[in-house]
């Protein structure tokens, strides 16, 4: 049986739980997209993890997503003789290009296109923020900057840029490496960090052509000031509020993850509010009331999905973390303001006839009070465009295309089954029926609305409406 929940929900997967019997109990709580943060991974383990999750689909007998997340150009300082060294602030510190292990004074910036990009005035973020400082003088070879907020730079920690805009490209060697080996394993998602700009995200949708849709992660100030864009090349959103929030102040993060959602929405792509979500479950059986009402809050703001990072790969309490999410979603769902938030947030139709035909549906099934929208789709498209309307029936998208319903797994509101293609209008509206019994969603009695393009099988031409009613014998009425 299809789960009924309209927010999806994303749990990464890492020690605390990346074998066959925990990723089925992840799933079975709630789960229904496994990310891999090939931060921590090479495509040995990630192939391994894949097939893991390809034998629980197989036993569940539901679609399941595999979202593999790419590392992308994370910058770190060299390493330090004694392994660190203590900043005061008001002190001096060079970044150069000379290998020799740092010290209090100065350390080894190993990336010559930042040497080159940084200027006066330009931020500089060591360790997730934690440690400031400010350039004051910058040539080819050597920054020197003014500590801010002073404390420990140890080796090879991270280094964030908030204003330099940087000419690294999108993709490392090691990316490279693990997007070939996710295509070729045949991952549904591919996710990419640090994006800046529409051009990166199309270099990864040119090297995974149709063996992958691409999520582009929004996580620097560059590509917020390029978010248009950006939004019109990928296939999906992340709001990656861990590095958003470092390189942004972080008041400005709740802002951003409203527009993003509702930007997301009006254009038809799916977001994912991410990072930090029930960060407390990590170590903790419940969640604090704030975590709650922010998990809450992305599903009332009508996100496609949210997501567990440490709380579900390294966690004490990843079946824990899974199972609160799933029920702070349906909680939400239920509640009466939900129905009216959500249908604040409808964006114009498109010109298009997709678009036409899923303002239809959904307009249909809230005057007949019909029990599921079911849309023939190959490619994924007219789901798509009909979760784009938020409609409160659920959709269910039938399609021939094993890799079509496992790329719907992050979509507000769809559930897919795989099933052949229908031979003529009749087997459509008979077949529709079946399976909205089947799945629990209507019954004798009922009405459902389905939509579909034809003639079948041809991308983008959804054109066409039926009502159809389910007899007795739950089949479709004659
Ligand atoms: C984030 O920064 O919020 C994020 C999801 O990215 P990662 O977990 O790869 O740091």
């Amino acid at each position: 049986m299809i789960r009924r929940r309209r927010c999806k929900i994303l749990a990464t997967l890492g020690p605390a739980s990346n074998d066959e019997a925990s990723i089925e109990k992840l799933w079975r709580a709630g789960a229904d997209v496994f990310r891999i943060n090939m931060s921590h991974a090479n495509p040995e383990a990630m192939r391994e993890t894949v097939a893991m999750i390809r034998a629980v689909e197989e036993r569940v007998g539901r679609p399941i997503g595999v979202l593999v997340d790419l590392q992308g150009p994370k910058l770190r300082v060299g390493a330090f003789a004694g392994g660190g060294a203590d900043l005061q602030a008001g002190q001096l510190f060079t970044f150069d290009s000379d290998p020799t292990p740092g010290d209090a004074t100065r350390v080894c910036l190993p990336h010559p296109e930042i040497l080159l990009a940084l200027a006066p005035g330009h931020q500089l973020l060591i360790d997730d923020g934690k440690l400031r400082l400010h350039i004051v003088e910058a040539d080819a070879d050597r920054a020197v900057a003014k500590v801010d907020v002073g404390g420990r730079i140890s080796n090879r920690k991270g280094v964030s840029l908030p204003d330099t805009e940087i000419a690294v490209a999108a993709l490392t060697a090691k990316d490279r490496v693990d997007l070939e080996a996710a295509v070729e394993t045949g991952v549904d998602w591919v996710a990419l960090s640090f994006v800046q700009r529409a051009a990166d995200v199309m270099e990864v949708k040119r090297i995974a052509g149709n063996r992958a849709l691409v999520l582009a992660k929004i996580e620097k100030p560059q590509a917020i000031s390029r978010l248009d864009e950006i939004m019109t090349v990928a296939d999906a959103l992340m709001v990656a509020r861990g590095d958003l929030g470092v390189e942004m102040p972080l008041e400005k993060v709740p802002g951003l993850q409203k527009r993003i959602t509702r930007d997301g929405r009006r254009l038809g792509r799916p977001v994912v509010v991410a990072t930090q979500m029930l960060e407390s479950m990590i170590s903790a059986p419940a969640p604090t009331r704030a975590e709650v009402s922010d998990v809450a809050t992305a599903v009332f703001e009508g996100g496609d999905a949210i997501m567990l990072s440490a709380e579900s790969a390294s966690g004490k309490y990843p079946f824990e973390a899974v199972t609160m999410m799933n029920r702070i979603a349906e909680e939400v769902e239920e509640d009466a303001v939900y129905r009216s938030i959500i249908a604040a947030q409808r964006a114009a139709p498109e010109r298009t006839g997709a678009d036409a035909v899923a303002v239809a549906a959904r307009d249909m099934a809230e005057t007949l009070d019909l029990k599921a929208i079911v849309a023939w789709t190959s490619s994924g498209a007219t789901a798509l465009r009909v979760a784009r309307e938020r409609p409160f029936a659920p959709i269910l998208a039938l399609t021939p295309n094993r890799d079509t319903a496992r790329r719907l797994t992050p979509v507000w509101g769809v559930a897919a089954v795989v099933t052949k293609d229908a031979n003529d209008v009749d087997d459509m509206a008979d077949r529709a029926c079946k399976f909205a019994v089947r799945q629990g969603l209507a019954g004798p009695g009922d009405r459902i609305l389905i939509i579909a393009g034809v003639p079948f099988g041809t991308p983008g031409a959804t054109n066409m409406l039926r009502l159809a009613f389910i007899a007795d014998d739950g089949k479709r009425a004659e």
